[in-house]
């Protein structure tokens, strides 16, 4: 069909050339639509949109998209200049608190008590406890975690984010301190890197994780992964490790695929 979007020559189309084809048409229509639902999605502060607030016609649809594309320069020119703090922990520039890992001879980690106290409750209290005693706490001990996983957890909490590499090796053991020490950023950070990482081979790891720190979505997607790869992961030799650690959770497993057969059996009742 002539039209006059998609066309690569559209000065070869017969006059008005004002035909469109089918998919620029639904094309536009989602666009608008999409534009229409984000705007009245957005909090009436946030609207600082020049644009109508109601778009109508395609013709202020580049404008709205440079407002997006300014916002996000806006936004990432802010995560530089936060993100500058981190700079501190790495040169260690007035550091007044130590973090230990719990295994022993590692040596500890220099951080900042103001930032602690702010990203987790857990810190906080634990650190506004030492102000009635005569010396202020010089360290904290994190028993669980290896010098490593410190390093890591401190990374996260001064840059809010972590290189792939280091989540991929400890995302386990940061799902776990991120739900100890109260940190709601990193427990959404772990869950989704959990989330897109899940295979056969680490569903039974990350279903485990979810129980403990009782994510519900986490735990029900882990779930419906193992059930649709029942197969494989039965007779995977970390099942039977499984099975024992955690006997509640694998009689879950089983309930589940149970369901599913059911479910799936033709001419099912
Ligand atoms: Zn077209």
């Amino acid at each position: 069909m002539d039209c006059s979007i998609c066309s690569s020559l559209p000065v070869i189309l017969r006059p008005p050339r004002n035909t469109i084809c089918g998919s620029c048409y639904d094309g536009a229509k989602c666009l608008i639509n999409l534009i229409n639902k984000l705007q009245s999605d957005k909090p009436a502060n946030k609207a600082t949109i020049n644009v109508a607030s109601s778009c109508k016609t395609l013709m202020n649809a580049s404008e709205w998209i440079m407002d997006l594309k300014n916002r996000e320069e806006e936004l990432e020119e802010k995560i530089v200049y936060l993100g500058e703090f981190s700079a501190a922990f790495r040169h260690r520039i007035h550091t007044d608190i130590e973090l230990k890992s719990g295994f022993a001879a590692s040596p500890s980690v220099s951080a900042h008590r103001a930032l602690l106290a702010t990203r987790s409750e857990i810190f906080k209290n634990l650190l506004e406890s030492d102000g009635c005693k005569a010396a202020p706490m010089e360290a904290i001990t994190l028993p669980e975690l290896s010098h490593e996983e410190v390093e890591s957890l401190l990374e996260f909490l001064y840059r809010g984010d972590l290189a792939e590499e280091k989540l991929e090796k400890h995302v386990y053991s940061l799902a776990l301190a991120a739900d100890k020490y109260d940190i709601p950023y990193l427990q959404r950070f772990c869950e989704r890197y959990m989330l897109r990482s899940m295979n056969c081979d680490n569903a039974l790891d990350v279903l485990e994780i979810a129980e403990v720190c009782s994510c519900r979505a986490l735990k029900e997607n882990a779930l419906d992964f193992i059930v649709r790869n029942m197969d494989e992961i039965v007779f995977s030799s970390g099942f039977e490790a499984f099975a024992l650690k955690n006997p509640h959770l694998s009689v879950q497993v089983t309930r589940a695929s149970l369901m599913d057969a059911k479910k799936n059996r033709p001419n099912s009742a």
